[in-house]
């Protein structure tokens, strides 16, 4: 077992989906012990196998009424109840946290590394957990569920974190053209996936695109 280096935003595996276990072997094995052990190491309540570079759907959850912390392979969501708003955080972004809305209650399943059948109904953070995590073996990231751009907040910054780290959120956009003076001849309604970009020149490049289509002046 060892200690992996959890993976940060923006790289690109966060964003990668990953492929159900299909054989409980060794290498499954190794991965999910490395993976829990990574997680204790940073005081993680979750974390999914793509943050420590592995492409197997495996997540670990350290919820502290639980006591141990459990392996959970091909994890589901089979249903889920009512909505809230919670704050959250991730490993992948260090320093940050944001309101997103989550689930009441979750009703999942997994198999263990014994191949047990799991089939639970959870509520408060294992809930949460249980949502954040496997968003993260689909390539979804907390901060794409955000309420509000404003809220995505520094938290409890120390030395050695990056101020400037990027954070993404999904922006709904109105661009009204006009190609002429005048009346505005056309209303573009496109939704911004600043999620799925890497850096603010994919903005740029939306100008430049704009632009030869004819719809921004130079
Ligand atoms: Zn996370």
């Amino acid at each position: 077992m060892s200690i992996k280096r959890i993976r940060v935003y923006p790289d690109p595996i966060l964003r990668k989906k990953c492929r159900k276990v299909k054989n409980i072997d060794d290498k499954i094995i190794r991965i999910a012990k490395d993976l829990k052990e990574t997680m204790l190491a940073a005081g993680g309540v979750g974390l999914a196998a793509n943050q420590i570079g592995e492409l197997s759907r495996i997540i670990t959850l350290h919820i502290p009424e639980e006591k141990k912390p459990l392996v959970l392979i091909n994890p589901e969501i089979i249903s889920k109840n009512g909505t809230r708003d919670v704050l959250e955080g991730c490993l992948s972004f260090p320093g940050y946290q944001g309101l997103v809305k989550r689930s009441v209650s979750v009703s999942a399943r997994w198999l263990d590394l014994n191949k047990s059948l799991y089939k639970v109904t959870k509520e408060e953070l294992f809930a949460q957990a249980l949502e954040h995590e496997i968003d993260h073996l689909n390539g979804i990231l907390y901060t794409d569920h955000l309420l509000e751009h404003e809220k995505l907040k520094q938290a409890g910054l120390q030395d050695g974190l990056n101020e400037d780290q990027p954070h993404s959120h999904d922006v709904d956009m109105k661009i009204i053209a006009h190609k002429e003076q005048g009346e505005p001849i056309e209303i573009l309604e496109s939704r911004l996936n600043f999620s799925k970009l890497y850096s603010d020149s994919s903005i740029s490049q939306m100008q430049y695109d704009l632009f030869n289509e004819g719809y921004l002046e130079n």
